[in-house]
């Protein structure tokens, strides 16, 4: 898998080639780049990390980070998505810690399995818990932030919520 600085520089270039601004709070920024190393290494794309990913790199097309979604929220909420762009007003104002509504159309969600997701944590080498056909799949019971992993994250990368506050489900993998 990358290392963090290795994707950070590509992120950077990005940004400013887009005229974004990365993420300044470093715990948030890694995080996030931490899901899209895992992402990068299992399914050789950069599926967004607070998204389920198919697996499929046409189907998750709409995805792919930046995702087609940034610009419409970094115009309207000052964030994406995830919150790993933002704009100088969303930092002038705070970083309020507010989710912000998922743009991807509900017929393009679910339709798969995403490895892991970005989180400020150390344990970004969870892998997805994988039995009969299903992942088990961890949602936030504040935002709704979703994530595949064996463990619940310790904080919600969106809302900042705890651990105690995530909820545990089942997906089906097609
Ligand atoms: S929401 Fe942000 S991190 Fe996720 S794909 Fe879009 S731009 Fe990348």
């Amino acid at each position: 898998m990358r290392l963090v600085k290795e994707i950070e520089a590509e992120l950077i270039a990005e940004a400013e080639r887009r005229g974004y601004i990365l993420n300044p709070d470093r715990e948030i920024l890694e995080g996030i780049i931490k899901g899209l190393a895992i992402n990068e290494e299992k399914l050789g794309y950069w599926s967004c990390p607070c998204r389920i990913a198919s697996g499929d790199r046409l189907a998750d097309f709409d995805i792919i980070c930046p995702c087609e979604y940034c610009d419409p929220d970094l115009e309207e909420f000052g964030r994406c998505y995830c919150a790993l762009y933002v704009t100088q007003d969303y930092i002038d104002a705070g970083m309020p810690a507010d989710p912000i509504p998922e743009r991807r159309p509900e017929s393009r969600q679910n339709r798969g399995a995403e490895i892991d997701t970005a989180e400020g944590t150390q344990n970004t080498e969870d892998s997805a818990d994988t039995v009969d056909g299903e992942i088990k799949v961890w949602r936030c019971q504040v935002c709704g932030y979703l994530c595949a992993r064996t463990e619940a994250p310790r904080i919600c990368p969106i809302c900042r919520a705890k651990q105690e506050r995530f909820e545990e489900f089942r997906l089906a993998i097609h």
